[in-house]
């Protein structure tokens, strides 16, 4: 017997060591199935006889090697590695999950792999009437006698049940179909004519090719960003090579989608999380054999076994879902560049509103800096007016300039966009007579009243009551709704246009199987329509026939304590923004606000995102902020507010051993509670990234055996995005 050191999905930051019969053909990246206490585990192997093994007798068997082939290549073992190091996660958690569910599950990879059956001796020399008794068996026997079928073949003209007898006779053996690459195409198809900037970006893509090289597409607005993608990629699919596009939320915008497939005659595949267990596994492996050309994917596409890939592009670089927030808390750009890196492979960035952190690196010549300043076919960037609602009679939360223009434009035969971030039909019910307000039991929150489904939800834990009838605090029956979310906007719209078809999109309305494409459609039918959403509307929608954006209320926004906010304020404004004016006729946006003065809007609406985020980069410069200096995030959970605070302020105190550190907190997170735990935070800034892992290591190490340590939830969160 020999050892072998297998990694395991435990909240544990060790390697087990167990042994293993040296003949069976285990390599580093093979699961094996393991005793683990009183349960089974699978666990990745992850190193061969390591030299410090434990006493042979001491250790238990492995139960079963379950590849005969590694399931994390080695590329990717050094990838996840790498991320359990950097984000300080254990490793045996970060394999795991960079696995399919059937393979954590540890069933068995031949079962899912296309198969085909062929006659055996045995079959191939039985006289032509021994299967006479079942016409069935003789006919499918005499179809393999021609030649082997696929499975998908043979079950198109014979049963299921069939083919098992002739198995259990031995008559008819299986074999796995090794997949194929895809068929590299003979040249290049072609596109659009390009602009001479996206030419530019598509030339500097391509020459990048081949090698490790970081590109940021700083494109504005329906500059034509797919386009780059498109063509940049045309030439890569003809020397077979593959291509990843990691897109924020694929579900939003089956158009992306659409367009790749539309382009190329080559297998176009997508991944994300609404993909059921074997259609994820199926992906993996057509990624892994080289049968897909291209994966169109969320986030976790990243970890995904691919057989020759060629160029990684990250599209709206800047958005929040590529950041996992629980759990394993990677950033998947950044992880990205870092699997371009080993793969020797260029990394494309798009956004319209680039990430402070990729415009920092590309300012600072780290990434190749591509613009497009202008939209591709000629079109004006949208015109924004500020909408003063100081000293305003509204109606339905719209001051009179902006119904004016919404009529206006409705006349004209075009689409207009309305943008409120609440979803919901109120924020909160409030007692007309003592101002009490439904809160969430469990959190620090207001509960969102939902008029359709009669319900008032918490947005923050999923908690859902039924409407009270009366006031929490003094009885009275007077509850009424209190502000405004997009379900009531519909339904105020309706009542002003009743002729105009309106059309909401948020996640209450596209919830049901297909809802969301519906409305996508609805949209694209020509003709006079409202549209009103959340933040669904920012994302990368290209709805030509939207003359108007009112952006109804971004007040809420714009006093945050978070340092990020402004940045993430920025970039909804202007990709809300975008929606406007892409087709042939021109595009406004109306931002209705009390705080027309406000620094933050006057920039973006006077200078464009480009110039705020510049700026915007210059004041972290100057307060020491993240990219100017490493953050981690140590967050703590409990039932009692004291445990956390006890516990982080145990932690501070061990981490003022390193002088490099400079610690914020312990404090309270702002939202102090949710799903009925307390909520505090310590937040660790660092100029060097080196003394910031060290620091985390010893601090990791330190923090194991305190007995509060188990009395509480708490996490690690290296470059975080969420301070909430
Ligand atoms: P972005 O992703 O940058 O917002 P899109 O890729 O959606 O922009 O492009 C916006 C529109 O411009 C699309 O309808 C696209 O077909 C069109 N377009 C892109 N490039 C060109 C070009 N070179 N010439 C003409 N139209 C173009
Ligand atoms: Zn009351
Ligand atoms: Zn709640």
């Amino acid at each position: 017997m020999t050892v072998v050191r297998v990694a395991l999905p435990v909240p544990l930051r060790q390697h087990f060591d167990y042994l293993i019969d040296p003949a069976l053909p285990a390599q580093v990246g093979c699961r094996v199935r393991v005793p683990f206490g009183s349960r089974q585990l699978v666990g990745i192997i992850w190193q061969l006889a390591p030299a410090d093994g434990f006493a042979v007798d001491k250790l238990k068997p492995v139960l079963a090697l379950l590849d005969s082939r590694p399931v994390l290549p080695e590329l990717l073992c050094r990838l996840l590695s790498f991320a359990a190091d950097y984000y300080h996660h254990p490793l045996g958690e970060v394999l795991i999950s960079a696995l399919p569910a059937l393979l954590r599950e540890g069933r068995n990879l031949d079962d899912y792999q296309p198969k085909a059956y062929a006659l055996t001796t045995q079959g191939q020399q039985l006289s032509a009437d021994a299967l006479k008794r079942s016409a069935k068996q003789h006919a499918l026997w005499q179809a393999l006698h021609k030649h082997p079928l696929s499975e998908s073949v043979l079950l198109q003209q014979h049963r299921r049940p069939t083919l098992k007898q002739l198995l259990d006779k031995q008559l008819v053996a299986e074999h796995i179909v090794p997949a194929t690459p895809f068929a590299a195409p003979p040249k290049p198809v072609t596109g659009l004519k390009l602009t001479s900037a996206q030419a530019l970006a598509v030339s500097a893509v391509t020459q990048a090719f081949g090698r490790f090289e970081r590109l940021l597409l700083e494109g504005v607005t329906g500059s034509g960003k797919t386009e780059v993608y498109l063509q940049s990629i045309a030439s890569l699919l003809c020397q077979q090579q593959q291509v990843l596009v990691i897109v924020p939320e694929i579900g939003l915008t089956p158009q992306t989608l659409a367009r790749f497939q539309a382009r190329f005659d080559v297998p176009v595949l997508c991944w994300h999380s609404a993909l059921s267990d074997s259609e994820r596994l199926h992906c993996w492996l057509q990624a892994s054999s080289g049968a897909a050309a291209i994966i169109v994917g969320t986030r976790s596409a990243l970890f995904l076994p691919f057989w020759r890939l060629g160029l990684i592009i990250i599209d709206e670089e800047h958005d929040q879902s590529l950041k996992q927030q629980d759990g394993f808390r990677y950033h998947a750009r950044d992880l990205a560049i870092k699997r371009a890196a080993l793969q020797h492979c260029p990394i494309l960035l798009g956004s319209a509103t680039p990430s402070l952190e990729s415009l920092h690196n590309a300012l600072n010549k780290r990434f190749i800096h591509l613009p497009l300043p202008d939209r591709a076919a000629g079109q004006a960037l949208p015109r924004f007016e500020l909408v003063n609602l100081k000293q305003q009679v509204l109606q339905y939360g719209l001051a009179s300039q902006t119904l004016a223009t919404v009529k206006q434009q409705l006349a004209l035969g075009h689409q207009v966009m309305l943008f409120l971030n609440r979803r919901g039909f109120a924020p909160a019910l409030s007692c007309q007579e003592c101002g009490w307000l439904t809160e969430c039991q469990r959190c620090s929150a207001f509960t969102t009243y939902h008029k359709q489904s009669r319900q008032l939800v918490c947005h923050h834990c999923g908690a859902s009551k039924a409407i009270p009838r009366q006031c929490g605090s003094c009885g009275s029956t007077q509850l009424k709704p209190l502000g405004q979310g997009t379900e009531q906007l519909e339904e105020n719209l309706q009542q002003l246009f009743p002729d105009i078809a309106i059309t909401r999109l948020d996640r209450d309305s596209t919830r049901r199987k297909g809802a969301l494409h519906q409305a996508l459609d609805e949209i694209h039918q020509h003709g006079a329509r409202l549209i009103v959403g959340t933040q669904m509307l920012a994302k990368g929608h290209h709805f030509p026939n939207v003359s108007l954006v009112v952006i109804v209320d971004v007040d809420g926004a714009l006093y945050s304590s978070d340092f990020r906010a402004p940045e993430q304020l920025a970039q909804l404004i202007t990709q809300v923004a975008g929606r406007a004016g892409r087709g042939s006729s021109g595009g406004t946006v109306l931002l209705q606000t009390h705080y027309p003065e406000h620094a933050l809007l006057q920039d973006i609406i006077q200078n464009g995102y480009a110039a705020f985020a510049r700026s915007a980069l210059h004041e972290r410069a100057q307060t020491c902020l993240p990219p100017y200096q490493q953050l981690a995030l140590f967050s703590a959970q409990a039932h009692q507010s004291q445990h956390c605070q006890q516990w982080l302020q145990q932690l501070a105190e061990c981490a003022r051993q390193f002088p490099a550190l400079q610690l914020l907190g312990p404090i309270p997170a702002p939202m102090e509670r949710r799903a009925g735990y307390y909520r505090w935070q310590l937040q660790l800034y660092c100029t060097s990234r080196g003394a910031m892992h060290q620091a985390l290591t010893l601090l990791l190490a330190e923090l194991a055996s305190w007995p509060l340590s188990r009395k509480i939830k708490w996490q690690l969160d290296v470059d975080p995005t969420d301070l909430s």
